[in-house]
């Protein structure tokens, strides 16, 4: 599969060099030139498939020319290790839990495919002569996310820069005590400032000249479309009951990396009706599906912070896909989207409410992210329809929240608590990126 750059002055890349890269030389997002419909028979049969068989026709269709068969199949099952169900919450909302993965976060699926995806290129020889550095920033989980699936993978290092003092305790150690090819850089900033390091890595010639360096973020190919395989198992496990005709699916967004995998899920023929994102009171998404304008801005702290984010990167690659010949902003590609997709937003006042309705009515336990998701479809539903949302988080990771606003005491999963009795090690650096130049080029 050829990719090319959303900038539009790029070179067309294959699968190995959008992967490795992460960013094409436009500083665009690459995109896949086609995207591959499954077959009829794919769909008639889905709901008698495991998770597992479902994801390797999804991801052969993505990757199947760039990755031999049997690979990509060893790839995908030991990817998803894990089960990811869908729970009845009220007769008509079911929560797709995509929180049973290693650090208990979606993004586990995406970190998890990339790192073994890396290490299968690397492997095949191309770019064995030097290590290839994944740098990351992170408010939380995407860095626990990262630093787990890329643990031990042979000829990748990651450094993961964090915030000092502004990342849960659970979060931190879930990155900080694992030691082998993971560093944790603790920044004396805000995440701002460790996305700005990340940012400048990037974009300096020394620094790059002397080592690889690679995102692991949203923006690369190889973690945002392994999500895809989350739609299809949740399109099958209701269709399984007899419930996916009139299927919502809700998705509670940030740097909409998750939505955009379900969006390609259905350019692919995956039969859902309509989409919700879900934003916290980062409403710049809602906002252009009212008005047609994109207009990014800062980023303000909610409850649901993995969703804090004010120019969500993923946007320019749901223009893309509903876009033709290149009309990015023209009202037909703003009319297909808003046909496809609605939006909501919600302020931490809201999402504390339906945290506790939710649990009043249904004894249910919704993080502040997922309760994003179940409101919109409470909200958004209409008659005959039924809604799935993603619980894109356990709630023992946002702990401390949840226990206090539903007055409980949530309890820590054994996989979770493993991780806090590890030692924490980390390297002390300021937010100026001379420091953190210095540093790398030590490596
Ligand atoms: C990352 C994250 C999100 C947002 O996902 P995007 O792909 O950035 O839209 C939502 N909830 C949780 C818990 C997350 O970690």
């Amino acid at each position: 599969m050829q990719y090319y750059s959303t900038n539009g002055k790029a070179p067309i890349a294959d699968l190995e060099k959008a992967v490795v890269k992460g960013l094409a030389e436009d500083r665009g997002l690459y995109m896949p030139q086609e995207i591959k419909r499954l077959p009829k028979v794919f769909f008639d049969n889905i709901q008698d498939m495991k998770f597992q068989d479902i994801a390797y026709n999804v991801a052969s269709a993505f990757f199947g020319e760039d990755v031999d068969g049997d690979a990509l199949q060893d790839l995908v099952y030991d990817t998803l290790s894990f089960d990811c169900p869908v729970v009845k919450v009220t007769d008509s909302i079911y929560s797709l839990e995509l929180f049973h993965g290693p650090t208990l976060a979606f993004k586990d699926v995406g970190a998890r495919f990339m790192a073994r995806l890396l290490g299968y290129f690397l492997r095949k020889g191309g770019n064995s002569d030097k290590t290839v550095n994944v740098l990351v920033a992170t408010s939380g989980d995407t860095g626990s996310a990262v630093a787990n699936g890329f643990l031990g993978v042979e000829g990748i290092h990651v450094y993961v820069l964090y915030p000092k003092g502004k990342v849960s305790p659970i979060q931190e150690c879930q990155f900080t005590t694992l030691g082998k090819n993971i560093t944790a850089i603790e920044v004396d900033g805000v995440f701002d400032d460790c996305q700005a390091l990340v940012k400048s890595a990037f974009m300096d010639e020394e620094l790059n000249q002397h080592m690889k360096l690679t995102s692991a973020n949203s923006i690369n190919v190889a973690r945002f479309l392994p999500q895809a395989f989350y739609y299809f198992n949740a399109y099958a496990r209701m269709k399984q009951q007899g419930l996916a005709d009139n299927l919502v699916m809700c998705v509670p967004s940030g740097n909409f990396g998750n939505i955009c995998a379900a969006l390609f899920g259905h350019a692919m023929g995956l039969p859902v009706k309509r989409f919700i994102a879900a934003n916290n009171a980062n409403d710049i998404f809602f906002k252009y599906l009212q008005t047609g304008k994109y207009e990014p801005k800062p980023s303000v702290q909610t409850l649901a912070n993995a969703m804090d984010v004010g120019d969500p990167s993923n946007f320019a690659r749901i223009l893309n896909l509903y876009s033709e010949n290149g009309q990015l902003t023209d009202v037909a590609t703003h009319h297909r989207i808003t046909n496809l997709i609605s939006g909501a937003t919600y302020s931490d006042e809201q999402i504390r409410a339906t945290m506790r309705q939710c649990f009043e009515q249904t004894k249910y336990v919704l993080d502040p992210h997922g309760a994003c998701g179940y409101q919109a479809l409470a909200d958004g539903l209409l008659p005959g329809e039924v809604g799935v949302f993603c619980e894109t988080a356990h709630p023992a990771k946002f702990k401390e929240k949840v226990d206090d606003i539903l007055g409980i005491d949530v309890e820590i999963p054994a996989r979770l608590r493993a991780f806090m009795e590890g030692e924490k090690q980390s390297v002390a650096m300021s937010k100026d990126f001379a420091d953190f130049k210095q540093y790398l080029l030590k490596q």
